[in-house]
């Protein structure tokens, strides 16, 4: 009997083939469970975040909408366009990015800026 042909694992970004719904990474019962709403804020903030944050902020060293202005202000932080509660999926995309400045940040998140980055 031929074995099945291997799906991506259904785990958000994970790249590896399964023959199952989820590689084995990702196969523990508690990541079932582990909705993205409730946990992107306890995951937000992980080493893989720090270093593509670290690599996002090397390449955009100014705050991009500064920039736009015609501004030149050195970036404070680099900030997620589709917040990640909303879209915990794009947490890692390079194109979800912006580095901004406090004050253009501030703006963007409408002056509610306590959590999200
Ligand atoms: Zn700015
Ligand atoms: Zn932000």
């Amino acid at each position: 009997m031929p074995m099945k042909p291997k799906k991506p694992c259904n785990a958000p970004g994970c790249p590896k083939l399964t023959r199952g719904s989820y590689c084995e990474d990702h196969a523990r019962p508690t990541y079932k469970t582990d909705t993205p709403r409730l946990s992107s804020r306890a995951r937000g903030y992980d080493n893989a975040w720090e270093r593509l944050r670290n690599a996002y902020r090397a390449q955009h060293p100014l705050c991009e909408a500064c920039e736009a202005a015609g501004r030149v202000t050195l970036t404070a932080l680099v900030h997620h366009v589709q917040p990640i509660d909303q879209r915990p999926d794009l947490r890692l995309v390079w194109n979800n990015l912006r580095s901004l400045c406090k004050t253009c940040h501030e703006k963007s998140h409408g002056f509610d800026t306590k959590r999200q980055t």
